[in-house]
């Protein structure tokens, strides 16, 4: 599904250059479910924004389903993030005047689908995720646990079949950035391809596939027996 080769990217910090990522090489197959880890600023917020399209290498390949994306101009781009891959950020990013239902059904919006076809998928997946009676909802009387299953069912409104997490739980306390986890854990079990970034060596764990980053570079990558 995503295969990256030799990708590199540099930011410039003041007059410091910074290695982001360092001549990365991974293979990920559909269906996978790994885990990014890794001390703060070695690369795993970038590799997850080049894996979903967000930023571009300055160097290197990589393909997604077959398609170089780095001969892809910028429209094109866009449009296959939009298609193929969902995100989940640490701050829900929600917009804050939508409701619940709003925040969910708005990638199809956005896509001219018709409210006959956005209605019953929106209704799938309220149900699905326990939010039905938090429909009408905005955002900021909702909780973070709440928040963040309405940015997930945001995420998977369009069936991406990549879904990308950078820190999902980050602001929840346990109990609910459990309930978050279980919840990625459960699409990923219908066949979503998931890649968590996080700090919490626990979460990371969970993970079928474990990746560890340092100074740019993928310095261990580890699965379980049998996947
Ligand atoms: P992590 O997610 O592991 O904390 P990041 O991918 O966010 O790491 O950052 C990797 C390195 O790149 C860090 O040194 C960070 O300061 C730098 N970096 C990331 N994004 C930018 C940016 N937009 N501009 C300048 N430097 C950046
Ligand atoms: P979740 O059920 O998503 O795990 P929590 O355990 O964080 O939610 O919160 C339990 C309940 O407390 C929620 O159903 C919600 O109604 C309420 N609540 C929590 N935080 C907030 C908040 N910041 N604003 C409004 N209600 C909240």
């Amino acid at each position: 599904m995503i295969r990256l080769q030799q990708l590199c990217k540099r930011y410039q910090l003041g007059d410091e250059p910074v290695q982001a990522l360092d001549h990365v090489d991974l293979e990920i197959e559909a269906g996978e479910y790994l885990s990014v880890m890794g001390p703060s600023g070695s690369g795993k917020s970038t590799l997850l924004n080049m894996l979903g399209l967000l930023d571009t290498p300055d160097s290197g390949h990589y393909w997604l389903d077959g398609t170089d994306i780095m001969t892809l101009k910028e429209e094109a781009r866009a449009a296959e993030r939009n298609r193929r891959i969902g995100f989940v950020f640490q701050a829900y990013h929600l917009i804050d005047r939508l409701t619940a239902r709003e925040n969910i059904e708005l990638p199809l919006v956005l896509t001219g689908t018709e409210p006959s076809a956005r209605r019953p998928r929106v209704d799938e997946l309220l149900t699905r995720l326990g939010l039905e009676r938090h429909a009408n909802h905005l955002p900021h009387q909702l909780s973070g646990g709440q928040r963040q299953r309405v940015a997930i069912a945001r995420a998977v409104i369009r069936k991406p079949g990549l879904l990308l997490a950078d820190e999902p739980t980050g602001n929840l306390d346990s109990h609910s950035g459990q309930d978050v986890i279980e919840l990625l854990e459960e699409l990923n079990e219908d066949g979503i391809t998931l890649v968590i970034v996080t700090h919490d060596a626990a979460m990371g764990k969970r993970a079928r596939r474990r990746l560890w980053m340092q100074d740019g570079r993928l310095l261990k990558d580890e699965r379980d027996a049998g996947h």
